[in-house]
């Protein structure tokens, strides 16, 4: 257990870890059901790593040593203006209050960066290139501190599974997981043919390194 406390929080950082840890996914930081907003950088992004739920996995994953320090991860805590509504939503539904992980996950890229600590860089490749010709640069990416936020399910029988791309569309469509690597054409993996014929909007995936050939429905 650790002994310091954050300065702003006043709260021991081992709570504010196991607040991380213990995210439900239940996503409801996604939905406004209380009328006072959701966080404005999820429907902004798209991608779960801008909203409070993939915030709070990306902040676990970090001092797990599950992820590395990247651009991406830099731009989601960035994204975060601390406005305190996800508390509100998770503190109604599960007794959490997520801005601490949020300024937490703030603190610790600072102290990372200040103590000299490197940012990994980007690794582009001819997938995640032809993914983006698709969908548009912003939709896809294999940036590990992003594609962390979409490895685990809360489930007791959930295997842990860090997708190689993330890949969505600027709208609300379902994420697809496609836990097959692609045999032909990139695009043949992840998207359905109603999607594909609808076009890059309404195209959605994740494509996993993963050698399994379940494809899931999922709500980022
Ligand atoms: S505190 Fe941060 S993560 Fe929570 S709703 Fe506000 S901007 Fe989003």
């Amino acid at each position: 257990m650790e002994a310091h406390a954050s300065m702003e929080t006043g709260c021991p950082s081992d709570e504010v870890l196991n607040t991380a840890r213990n995210c439900r996914h239940y996503a409801m930081c996604k939905v406004d059901f209380l009328g006072t907003g959701v966080c404005a950088s999820g429907p902004e992004r798209g991608f779960v790593a801008f909203y409070p739920q993939g915030r709070m996995d990306l902040y676990a994953a970090l001092r797990d040593g599950r992820a590395p320090v990247t651009a991406g991860a830099l731009a989601v805590a960035e994204s975060c203006d601390l406005c305190g509504r996800c508390d509100y939503q998770c503190y109604f539904v599960t007794g959490m209050r997520p801005t601490r992980v949020m300024r937490a996950l703030k603190e610790h890229l600072a102290a990372y960066l200040s103590a000299g600590g490197e940012v990994e860089p980007e690794t582009r490749d001819a997938l995640l290139g032809r993914i983006r010709e698709i969908v548009g640069e912003p939709w896809a990416t294999n940036d590990p501190a992003i594609a962390v936020t979409y490895s685990h399910d809360p489930s007791p029988i959930a295997v842990p599974r860090l997708p190689a791309y993330v890949v969505r569309s600027q709208g609300s469509q379902p994420t697809w997981f496609c836990r097959d690597p692609p045999r032909r054409s990139p695009p043949s993996c992840g998207f359905s043919r109603r999607q594909r014929s609808a076009g890059p909007r309404a195209a959605t995936a994740a494509t996993s390194s993963a050698s399994s050939s379940t494809r899931e429905p999922s709500s980022t």
